[in-house]
């Protein structure tokens, strides 16, 4: 399309955050009955049933079900308007192998299953921005895709809807947004991140194949746990030494299994260990690998062990796009107010596969606050104790209405001087 001048409009805000009050009830509702039936991975039948009816409730929305291979969901939105872009909002899905403690009314009815990362309100505040797309669409033009992913906490979810859908494409995306519940955020407001929203992901598995033999005489045997323990010390200095102190970077270990908790006499044949490794930039994540090979080589070399070692790499970072932070931040502003939402400086090393999609369009990622002011903390994401706050659901949903809103209308991305966001400047 032909770049235009559009500018940033106060009262179709008016008109959103009017739209997001009178949603309020039915997005806490929703979020509810999502809360009651969580459900872990990619199959997710009642989830995908409660998103699908909302979904055809809404009008102009065309339904693209059974995506993602079975249990995602993608609704297709175009403005009445005679051109515009194409944006992709991105809500995960599904929930956590957590059994939900009693008290709330309306409790998970699923045994060791519960909404511990808030997904239920990320599908909730997305059915609401799409509620209000629906209203006003008159006054935009291109084409919004909602996007509801499956498999998010398994890694899974987002190729099989880029690959198989072809989410990206017709028409093609120009930006994509999504969003988390944050608990470090203060309820009504919202962080972005200046840099990377979320780090890039590996693991790593690693076992130690030595020589057991009775614990009185070691020298006769090849002691893997001896070794494993070598590796796990010199992990920090790996990271230190080998790569640059300004780089964020992580290795955890997650387990350590060797021997029998009843046998007190033996060396065990072998150690194996696993777990994390992160680092915002892709290449020190690829280098965090191999110099954790080749620690590991070098320590089994002089123990006499063997090993096997499966490192790999899962993800990449979720980088927000710089053309469009501007535009987001402004937009978000728009609906919660001026002291709202402020830019995350540091970069923190959790993972999102919305990676997959960061990674090929231009795309912002938001942290929305779920902490009731009056608390100085509350339990974290993936905590039995986790409350998502109702609260926040119209304020999310108005601002990704307002982010489908602008971005379709072309002035969300910066361009050159003379068009598009030399209006947010005003
Ligand atoms: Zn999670
Ligand atoms: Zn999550």
């Amino acid at each position: 399309m032909e770049e235009k001048l559009f500018e940033k409009s106060p009262d179709m805000e008016e008109r959103i955050k009017y739209l997001a009050e009178k949603e309020e009830q039915t997005l806490i509702r929703i979020r509810r009955e999502l809360h009651k039936v969580p459900e872990t991975g990619v199959y997710l039948p009642k989830t995908y049933e409660i998103i699908r009816r909302e979904l055809q409730k809404i009008p102009g929305v065309e339904v693209i079900e059974h995506a993602a291979e079975g249990y995602g969901l993608i609704g297709i939105m175009r403005g009445k308007l005679s051109d515009g872009k194409t944006v992709l909002l991105r809500a995960d899905i599904d929930a956590l192998p957590v059994e939900e403690p009693e008290g709330l009314p309306y409790r998970s009815e699923h045994p060791g299953c519960m909404h511990a990362c808030g997904h239920d309100g990320h599908a909730a505040w997305l059915i609401g921005a799409a509620r209000i797309l629906s209203d006003i669409r008159d006054n935009w033009g291109g084409c919004v895709k909602f996007v509801f992913q499956p498999g998010e906490e398994v890694g899974k979810g987002a190729t099989a809807l880029i690959e198989k859908d072809q989410v990206l494409e017709n028409p093609k995306v120009d930006m994509a947004f999504a969003a988390h519940g944050w608990p470090s955020v203060e309820s009504g407001k919202i962080g972005i991140a200046r840099r990377y929203a979320f780090g890039c992901v590996g693991g790593f598995s690693i076992k130690i194949m030595g020589k057991k033999g009775h614990a009185s005489w070691p020298e006769e045997t090849v002691d893997p746990i001896a070794a494993a323990i070598e590796i796990y010390q010199h992990m920090p200095s790996v990271l230190t030494k080998k790569i640059s102190g300004t780089e964020a970077k992580v290795f955890s270990v997650t387990y350590m299994q060797a021997g029998d908790v009843k046998i007190h006499n033996v060396i065990p044949e072998t150690c194996e260990f696993g777990g994390t490794m992160r680092a915002a930039n892709m290449d020190v994540l690829k280098r965090m690998g191999k110099e954790l090979e080749k620690e590991v080589r070098a320590v089994c070399h002089v123990a006499g062990a063997e090993y096997k070692a499966d490192i790999r790499i899962h993800g990449g970072a979720v980088h927000n796009a710089v053309d469009l932070l501007e535009g987001t931040e402004k937009t978000a502003k728009g609906i919660l107010g001026e002291d709202k939402v402020y830019f995350i400086e540091h970069d923190h090393l959790g993972g999102e596969n919305f990676s997959e999609f960061s990674s090929r369009v231009p795309a912002v990622y938001l942290f929305i606050g779920i902490r009731p002011k009056e608390k100085e903390q509350i339990p974290g994401l993936h905590s039995a104790e986790y409350r998502f706050d109702d609260h926040v659901l119209k304020g999310a949903a108005g601002v990704f209405a307002a982010l489908g809103y602008y971005g379709c209308m072309g002035i969300l991305q910066k361009q050159e001087k003379g068009t598009g966001t030399e209006e947010w400047k005003k």
